[in-house]
């Protein structure tokens, strides 16, 4: 199928880019990577009047580390992210998730920004932020602020992002000596998004657990972090409090069961016994 007819403008900076949504109302979408984007025009799922090209925008990628933080610009690709020591190095989980992320023809064009503003539920990104318990910085008409990654997913394929904002960067802790993470996730064939997901990171006693493609946001197994935090899979097992809704790949009971597995596939990672 072929696109409705739309204008198409390249933005010169984050200002232009935000300017030129005010003046469609609503009627623009950004373009990043274009890997769902297109995907979604080409199915007439979406038919913005123009297109916001923000690759040309400078400083909107890289991968930066300071002060214990690790700071990712909203235009930096997963091919990027797949490749860096630094991100090896201080963000595991995310050098975990990479491989499960697509194929790599669309890792070479994907953006951490885009996965995070399209908001999929059952992709691996977004759950890693929330486990990371990472920001998002944000810049619309009213200027920059920042946005826990906890309360930025707000429903299914929707965020705190208005529709006049740009998705500027991520931030989140560095991993250090104590931090341990786990990554798992089931999928029908390699690269596809997944029927259940885990994304957790462990430090000192604490224990994020956040799983994708079970809800319409990431969804935090809260009750099991605890029980996990102290050593009993079982419990932590026993306590997960998910509700997957059923769909075309797998009934919400099969889904429970897989996200049980997956925690018993992390549990010794995050525990320090791998
Ligand atoms: C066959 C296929 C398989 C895939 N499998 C997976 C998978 O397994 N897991 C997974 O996570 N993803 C998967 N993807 C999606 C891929 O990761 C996309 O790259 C990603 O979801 C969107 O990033 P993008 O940069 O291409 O964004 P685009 O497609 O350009 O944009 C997506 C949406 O986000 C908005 N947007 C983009 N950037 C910003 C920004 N900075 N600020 C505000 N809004 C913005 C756009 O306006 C648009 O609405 C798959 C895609 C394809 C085509």
């Amino acid at each position: 199928m072929k696109p409705a007819a739309f204008a198409y403008a390249k933005a010169r900076s984050l200002d232009d880019a935000i300017r030129l949504l005010g003046a469609h109302q609503g009627e623009a979408k950004l373009l990043a990577g274009g890997q769902s984007l297109i995907a979604t025009l080409n199915m007439r799922l979406s038919s913005p009047s123009l297109l916001v090209d923000i690759n040309g925008i400078a400083g909107l990628d890289g991968i930066f580390v300071k002060n214990g933080m690790v700071e990712i610009g909203a235009m930096t690709r997963h091919v990027t992210l797949e490749r860096s020591s630094d991100i090896a190095k201080f963000a595991p989980l995310i050098a975990r998730a990479m491989p499960h992320i697509a194929h790599p023809a669309i890792r070479n064009r994907g953006t951490i920004g885009g996965s995070l503003a399209y908001a999929d539920p059952a992709a691996e990104l977004p759950a890693c932020l929330v486990a990371l318990d990472g920001e998002i910085d944000i810049v619309g008409p009213g200027g920059k602020r920042s946005v826990k990654a906890d309360d930025f997913f707000k429903g299914l394929f929707e965020t705190a992002l208005g529709p006049h904002d740009v998705l500027s960067a991520v931030r989140f802790p560095a991993a250090d000596a104590q931090t341990r993470v786990g990554f798992a996730e089931l999928a029908r064939r390699h690269g596809d998004y997944a029927l259940v997901g885990l994304a957790a990171v462990a430090k000192a006693k604490e224990i994020r657990l956040v799983y994708f493609g079970v809800g319409a946001t990431p969804v935090r197994a809260r009750r099991s972090e605890a029980p996990l935090a102290s050593g009993s899979v079982d419990d932590a097992v026993k306590a997960l409090d998910l509700d997957p809704t059923s769909d075309l790949h797998a009934t919400g009971d099969v889904k429970k069961h897989l996200a049980g597995v997956l925690l018993r596939r992390v549990a010794g990672a995050l525990l320090g016994n791998a």
